[in-house]
């Protein structure tokens, strides 16, 4: 911690003398003042009374990256190192007093749970602050994937929804900014780098591109994770199973290029494969009967309408009126008054069929 109190002084490690009784202005234990040549200086608890507040211990990173940070937002407000939060027992890293809405930083380096990161995101906003996850080198090495998505992925103006790295190194934000998911349910984003804090407000400058998906490999990876028997997979192949289909033989027509908030599990395309089995096994079906199997599908591929910053309440509908909106373009449906009439069946891919008869012939 780079802030103690000296008798009723908030003092600066960077300014502290050795040998004055430093306490934390946090739990009013004593801490210790360390000042080496090649880390700055910070305050410590003992180990043998640690801190009451929760936080990190300090690292060369943590120490360095806070001033950085303090340095790099200076331009939207005053900011106060660790300011304590006593009402919700927090301690920012950095508090910019912004307007209209105080920003409490957290700089994270080291490994923090899902419940811990979701009550200090929770308690900052309860005393009215906007919580602001910046996160550090080991976190910048990991593969963008749903365990850092559910954590610490907020939105944010221009950026659409993003992860935020600081590195301290070079003194840049690394912003992982439009995070969705490909409907084979890779999760991918844009990567900017950032030097200053008018870069960040004006957003990104290119645009947003994607690449087309891979159908084929798609295909070839559901084959593979059905054979080891994938615990995600079995329940979904079970549902089209049960209506004489094979996952991997899924119909082209229900392919689609849009991407979705990343909150889909294992991809809006095997979503649509099970609605899309399912839906079928109708000659006509309301928009009550499509709601009810877009929901449950929804499950079974692992979706979700939540995560800590941010929520998708309407995803399974915008999804679901997509696919029915592209199946009646396809000719495959036709709206009725009180919901839609099969017209056709979609073709599932042969080849896919006769493995499934071989499958049969064993079972039997
Ligand atoms: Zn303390």
């Amino acid at each position: 911690m780079l802030i103690a109190k000296l008798d009723t002084v908030l003092v600066d490690a960077k300014n502290a003398q050795r040998g004055g009784s430093y306490v934390c202005p946090a739990c009013g234990q004593r801490v210790v003042l360390h000042k080496g040549t090649r880390v700055q200086p910070y305050f410590a608890h003992r180990p043998a009374a640690p801190c009451t507040y929760p936080g990190e211990g300090e690292t060369a990173q943590h120490v360095q990256g806070k001033r950085q940070l303090a340095a790099f937002f200076a331009d939207w407000g005053t900011v106060t190192l660790e300011r304590i939060l006593p009402t919700i027992q927090q301690r920012a890293d950095c508090w910019i007093a912004h307007q209209p809405q105080a920003i409490a930083l957290e700089f994270q380096c080291s490994p923090i749970s899902r419940d811990d990161v979701a009550q200090r995101t929770q308690g900052y906003r309860k005393v009215g602050a906007y919580p602001f996850w910046l996160l550090g080198k080991r976190y910048a090495q990991q593969q963008l994937g749903w365990g850092l998505i559910d954590r610490f992925a907020g939105w944010l103006k221009g950026w659409g929804l993003c992860l935020l790295f600081w590195d301290v190194d070079r003194q840049r934000l690394r912003v992982d900014h439009h995070i969705c998911q490909a409907v084979t349910g890779d999760y991918q984003c844009q990567q900017t780098w950032v030097t200053s804090l008018a870069m960040l407000v004006r957003g990104p400058q290119r645009r947003q591109w994607w690449p087309d998906p891979n159908l084929a490999r798609f295909r070839w990876e559901l084959d593979r994770d059905l054979r080891r028997s994938s615990t995600v997979l079995q329940p979904l192949q079970t549902a089209v199973y049960l209506t004489g289909h094979h996952l991997a033989g899924f119909p082209e027509s229900l392919v689609t290029t849009q991407v979705t908030p990343p909150l889909f599990g294992r991809g809006v395309l095997l979503w649509r494969i099970v609605v899309a089995a399912w839906l079928f096994e109708h000659v006509r079906f309301s928009l009550a009967t499509a709601r009810r199997l877009g929901e449950e599908a929804f499950r079974l591929v692992g979706g979700t309408t939540t995560a800590i910053r941010f929520q998708g309440p309407q995803l399974v509908n915008r999804a679901l009126a997509d696919l029915l909106a592209d199946l009646v373009a396809g000719h495959f449906l036709q709206r009725i008054p009180n919901g839609w009439r099969v017209l056709a069946q979609p073709q599932w891919a042969a080849d896919y069929t006769a493995w499934l008869e071989n499958d049969e012939k064993k079972l039997g």
